[in-house]
């Protein structure tokens, strides 16, 4: 079958209004951080795009303060006057979509269409689903007046920068909390556009405050004496630091971490649309995502077939320019990350996986990695154990529901799973024997502000979104 041209159909990047310098956010205006500034590149060209100040541990302190005193009136406002402010904020980022959804792809790399109809839209549908709840916390389930923390210090990864501080911010403002967030060091300029959304919806100074900087800023939110809660998004290795910085201090904790999600087909599936929830689990968003579909199990006795489809369907996929409107894959988002991406393949070269990548051309400059399957893969080889959190799916198969379940669950981490059959009953069954906070049937990384989101083992704990969420940021 002949696989269409397409023409380039970038989106401009002067829809991004990009700045030459980016500043810390305290109090309600932009400071110039006391750090060692940084420079934030486009990952898809290697130029750099801005310098962006940073924050130093003098300044996490001057942030707290501002978030104290900002706690003492916000928390004392009706949730209706609270829930005003998120609506603005909400209406905002609606009203800014283009700016912020080009300026993600070009500081994190994305494919444009996935800023602009996933990242964007469903960070704006975070604040509106929180502005909901901010005058109805009564009726939540936490008792008749529940109360919030106080201040919280958020730390967020680099994968989906502005989407990642909606699910910190939005709930935390909701329920009375006051906020010191810190973006990745590679990604903080959709953070910084969100500070001036703070103005423009003129909340109150101090409620929210974004510092960015390296991971020893984040450390220094986590020990800061006068904070009530952490929320960390990150790599598994950080959290348990921050756990054991945490233990035996008041500071309560959640922690959203790492995974390596079991996508698991079987033979009565409908298997064009299952390789197209593969290919969506595994290659969405360069397959930077926690809750990837990163181990296919599938069925033996369909195994060629899917393989096949799967080959096929992969290597239609486009690779390239961010900012074209045709990319289904974009850059990886630092060196650093391409190089771990590199470091595992070897190793399942090495471990004797067959390996199979896409013949798409891929560009010369930039940091990218062609879409990836590898078949033949064991339990034990790397490539099935730990994360590489890029576009490499690695195939495993089974003969029964019950091996199914036990592949699936092999693993020391619990934060998704995928299950394609047409039988209602298995899908049940299933749900109910894997180990994983949230799990998809015949459809892979659909996400809500309504729907709980978190792990289980190595993949944290904790619940971000829906009801649940809320609990995270109250005194129940
Ligand atoms: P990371 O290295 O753990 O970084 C996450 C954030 O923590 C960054 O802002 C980082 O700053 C900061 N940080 C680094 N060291 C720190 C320290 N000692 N104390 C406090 N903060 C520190 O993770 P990443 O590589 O950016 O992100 C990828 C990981 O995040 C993957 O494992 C992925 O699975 C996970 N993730 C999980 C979820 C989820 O909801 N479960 C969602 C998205 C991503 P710098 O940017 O300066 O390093
Ligand atoms: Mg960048």
């Amino acid at each position: 079958m002949p696989v269409f041209e397409y023409a380039p159909a970038p989106e401009s990047r002067a829809i991004a209004n990009l700045k030459d310098h980016y500043k810390p956010f305290v109090n309600g205006e932009f400071v110039d951080g006391s750090g060692e500034p940084l420079k934030t590149i486009n990952p898809a060209t290697e130029e750099v795009l801005a310098e962006v100040g940073t924050a130093s541990k003098s300044d996490v302190d001057t942030a707290v303060k501002a978030a104290r005193k900002a706690f003492s009136t916000w928390s004392k406002l009706p949730g209706t006057e609270r829930a005003k402010y998120l609506f603005r904020i909400a209406r905002l980022i609606q009203e800014r979509s283009r700016e912020l959804a080009v300026l993600e792809s070009l500081d994190n790399g994305k494919p444009i269409k996935e800023s602009r109809d996933s990242d964007i839209p469903t960070a704006a549908a975070h604040f509106f689903y929180h502005a909901g709840w901010a005058d109805k916390l009564e009726y939540a389930g936490y008792g008749p007046n529940p109360r919030p923390l106080g201040v919280a210090g958020q730390i967020i990864p680099w994968n989906f920068p502005l989407l990642m501080l909606a699910w910190k911010i939005a709930p935390a403002l909701a329920t009375g909390n006051t906020v010191v967030l810190k973006p990745a060091e590679t990604t903080p300029l959709t953070a910084l556009v969100f500070a001036e959304i703070c103005q423009q919806a003129e909340l109150p100074p101090g409620v929210v405050n974004i510092l960015p900087g390296a991971g020893d800023i984040g450390a220094s939110i986590v020990e800061h004496g006068d904070i009530d809660k952490i929320a960390f998004t990150g790599s598994t290795e950080v959290g348990k630091a921050i756990q054991r910085q945490v233990a035996g201090t008041p500071k309560k904790l959640t922690l959203e971490l790492g995974g390596k999600a079991a996508n698991v087909v079987f033979e009565d599936a409908p298997l064009d649309q299952a390789v197209e929830g593969i290919v969506n689990g595994i290659f969405f968003n360069q397959g930077h995502v926690c809750c990837a579909g990163s181990r296919l199990l599938v069925q033996e006795s369909v195994a060629e077939e899917v393989l096949e489809k799967l080959r096929y369907r992969v290597s239609t996929l486009r690779i390239g320019d961010p900012l074209d409107k045709n990319t289904d894959i974009g850059a990886i988002n630092s060196a650093e990350q391409l190089a771990k991406i590199r470091g595992l393949v070897e190793s399942g070269d090495a471990e004797g996986a067959q390996r199979w990548t896409s013949p798409c051309p891929v560009p010369d400059r930039g940091f990218f990695f062609a879409p990836t399957v590898f078949a033949n893969v064991h339990q034990s080889m790397r490539i099935a154990r730990e994360e590489i959190f890029g576009p490499v799916l690695s195939v495993l198969t089974f003969r029964t529901p019950d091996e199914a379940v036990a592949k699936a669950n092999n693993t020391p981490y619990g934060l998704s799973a995928g299950i394609w059959t047409e039988k209602g009953s298995r899908i049940l069954w299933m749900a109910n024997q894997l180990r994983a906070g949230v799990v998809w049937a015949n459809t892979f990384n659909r996400f809500d502000p309504t729907a709980p989101f978190g792990g289980y083992q190595e993949s944290g704990f904790g619940r971000e979104g829906g009801r649940t969420g809320l609990e995270a940021y109250l005194n129940v």
